[in-house]
């Protein structure tokens, strides 16, 4: 089933990555809003509104996947900019093409098979560069982080919306009650598919906290780091500057 990305290096973790969003592209979006309780909507919107996205530039939506972010950065940018949807996995990606197809979406977005740790564009390309819920999934972080440095625009602005460290105990052990015992049972009963729920949530205990990350950001030359925690750090949105 993993036809079409022979060219892209792959090592163990990213061939179960790959068999993961392979197996939940289909339902990826019904998912999310059932997991989140529809939250992950105000993620989103929240990293739009500081995403300081203007009419004209040229983004990168890393792990892109389903397009949620590339729909609204294709109505920010009009048809002077331009957007570009990454993701490893083309199955993920034909899901994003249909949806945002279907919605009217064309003209201003790219459809691009690409690895986050080795981006296939030119030093200094983008105005801002997005990876929502996509880092965790990534083998060599650093090495990502720093393919992101590269193809930003002096000036540019690094944008990362991932699963972090609840900053409040009692949130952190109910936290890890769902993902641990009811996440999976749910991914079982509406997508037929406990196994990749099982993988979320295991890569969400194994990512980076918030000040891991943000150390992680300035170590491959991030200016002006900060995070910002939203649902008492379930998620967390970092911000970072190439100058
Ligand atoms: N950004 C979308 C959103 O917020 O709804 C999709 C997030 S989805 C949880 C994670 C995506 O990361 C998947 O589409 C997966 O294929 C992609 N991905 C995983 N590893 C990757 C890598 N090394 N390079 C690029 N994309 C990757």
């Amino acid at each position: 089933t993993h036809f079409g990305y022979k060219s892209v290096a792959r090592d163990e973790k990213q061939g179960l990555v790959a068999d993961v969003f392979h197996s939940v592209a289909a339902k990826y979006d019904v998912m999310n809003d059932l997991m989140s309780f529809g939250v992950h909507r105000l993620w989103k919107r929240h990293t739009i509104a500081c995403s300081g996205a203007r009419q004209g530039q040229t983004i990168l939506d890393l792990a892109g996947g389903t397009g949620d972010l590339t729909s609204r950065f294709s109505d920010i940018v009009g048809p002077e900019g331009q957007v570009i949807l990454g993701d490893i996995n083309d199955s993920m990606l034909k899901v994003g093409r249909e949806k945002l197809r279907n919605l009217g979406k064309v003209g201003n977005i790219e459809y691009v098979q690409m690895n986050a740790e080795a981006l296939p564009f030119p030093d200094n390309t983008f105005d801002l560069i997005t990876i929502a819920f996509g880092l965790r999934n990534v083998t060599d972080k650093s090495k990502a982080l720093a393919s992101m440095q590269r193809v930003l625009k002096p000036g540019g602005r690094l944008l990362v919306l991932e699963f972090s460290k609840p900053i409040y105990e009692p949130l952190n052990k109910a936290y890890d009650f769902y993902s641990f015992n009811l996440l999976p049972g749910m991914g079982q009963l509406v997508a037929n598919d406990a196994e990749s729920y099982r993988y979320l949530a295991e890569s969400i205990r194994m990512h980076p906290d918030q000040e891991t990350l943000k150390s992680m950001m300035e170590e491959v030359g991030f200016e002006m780091t900060s995070y910002e925690n939203l649902t008492g750090g379930i998620v967390a949105l970092h911000k970072g500057f190439k100058f």
